[in-house]
């Protein structure tokens, strides 16, 4: 596997990868990788000919009172998880490299940036939608990889490459989760043991959303209601938000479920911010009676 640090390296890795004629598949990350990430890797890895993975804490992406300077790394490790999955590059950059001084251009997509997580985190999705349209520009891959974990993101890039024609493939990949049904992230190692055990309620109340959507007729106030109150009952649980939305635009659902969309959720558990999501699917039966 090699390690690319530079822009330059990398692009000399990718032009040898085309010489070959080989596709190309792209795993963005920001390292302390777990088996979610993996996942992205090996569904790239099934598809294209080459997979280059990248490692970058993107500085833009988080506001001034988030994680970055917290946020877990440990480099060796992620390479070592990288070489068995079979990835042909890691890109590494350091931030100076990716950010020219004096870089003032930014890619965003107006509206699906600013709502939602959007609306708790300021300016992310745009430091999102410029990491990857300059990670896009780099390593210039014939398909992207990026979990349904992370929905708004992934409905974000979809957007923007749609929007401005950029030639990629975005492939969305389902969320991995442990066995207690927590999904998969780098900051997990980041809650108390106590908080831990209470993040368990986001998978399992999506799970009783999901069963009450697919046996009763349901509006989409009603139903975030019920999801927002079982969490509230979690002690440890500061409830940021609860979404029913189109799962492709994202725009509020008004009255019954009458279609497939995505519950969005995002807690806080002390400083750590949780989200999870999940489709929801009415029962046909009920339809035709509405
Ligand atoms: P991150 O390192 O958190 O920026 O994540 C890098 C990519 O891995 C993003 O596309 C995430 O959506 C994806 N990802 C993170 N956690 C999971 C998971 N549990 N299952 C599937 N994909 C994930």
């Amino acid at each position: 596997m090699k390690i690319c640090n530079t822009k330059k390296d990398i692009r000399a890795v990718r032009e040898e990868y085309r010489a070959q004629g080989a596709s190309v598949g792209l795993v963005p990350t920001m390292g302390y990788l777990h088996d979610g990430h993996l996942e992205l890797v090996r569904q790239a890895r099934a598809r294209c000919d080459r997979v280059i993975a990248t490692i970058f804490v993107n500085p833009t992406q988080f506001g001034p009172n988030e994680d970055l300077s917290s946020y877990p790394s440990d480099l060796e490790r992620d390479f070592a998880m990288l070489r068995i999955e079979g990835v042909d590059a890691v890109f590494v950059p350091a931030p100076q490299d990716m950010y020219l001084l004096g870089s003032e251009t930014v890619v965003e997509t107006k509206r699906l940036s600013r709502i939602l997580i959007g609306r708790i985190r300021p300016g992310h999705f745009q430091g999102v939608t410029t990491v990857v349209t300059k990670l896009f520009n780099i390593c210039q891959p014939d398909y992207a990889y990026f979990g349904e974990k992370d929905y708004q993101q992934l409905q974000v890039i979809k957007r923007m490459v749609r929007d401005l024609d950029v030639p990629v493939e975005i492939k969305g990949v389902p969320t991995v989760r442990e066995a207690d049904g927590l999904a998969m992230s780098s900051r997990n190692v980041m809650l108390t043991p106590q908080d831990r055990i209470a993040a368990v309620s986001l998978s399992r109340i999506l799970t009783t959303a999901e069963e009450i959507c697919g046996s009763h007729p349901v509006t989409a106030q009603n139903l975030s209601k019920l999801i927002r109150s079982s969490l509230e009952d979690e002690p440890c649980a500061s409830v940021q938000s609860v979404d029913i939305r189109d799962a492709e635009t994202l725009a509020p659902i008004r009255g019954r479920i009458d279609r497939s969309v995505v519950a969005l959720l995002a807690v806080r558990f002390g400083a750590v911010l949780l989200i999870d999501q999940r489709i929801l699917t009415p029962n046909p039966v009920h339809l035709q009676k509405a």
